[in-house]
């Protein structure tokens, strides 16, 4: 059998992200509606009574694509697309809690 070099855990953690990344995570994103406005590339909706609703977040500019029924308003899909950075990578199949990242907030503020 061959023998495999140890993994390494060089992953990105909540510690190392930008500061903006991190109060979104912890406190959620702050929506904008910016449908129609110029530059903003607005997807065709699959769904024939769909309307599509384009949001991007004022801190971190994560765009979210909601596609809602005229007929009644429910929710039919939603994508997201994240900047560079964003994402943690999970170690050992866990994800950070958000009482961690909210304490590491708490860490940067001193
Ligand atoms: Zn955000």
């Amino acid at each position: 059998m061959a023998r495999t070099a140890p993994q390494t855990k060089a992953k990105r953690s909540y510690r190392q992200l930008a500061d903006q990344y991190l109060i979104c995570r912890t406190f959620l994103h702050a929506w904008d509606d910016v449908t129609g406005l110029d530059g903003v590339e607005v997807p065709p909706s699959h769904e024939p009574m769909g309307a599509r609703i384009v949001l991007r977040c004022l801190r971190c500019d994560t765009i979210r694509y909601d596609t809602v029924s005229i007929i009644n308003g429910l929710l039919l899909s939603r994508g997201y697309k994240y900047p560079e950075g964003y994402h943690l990578a999970p170690y050992d199949g866990e994800y950070t809690l958000r009482q961690e990242m909210r304490f590491e907030y708490l860490s940067r503020r001193k």
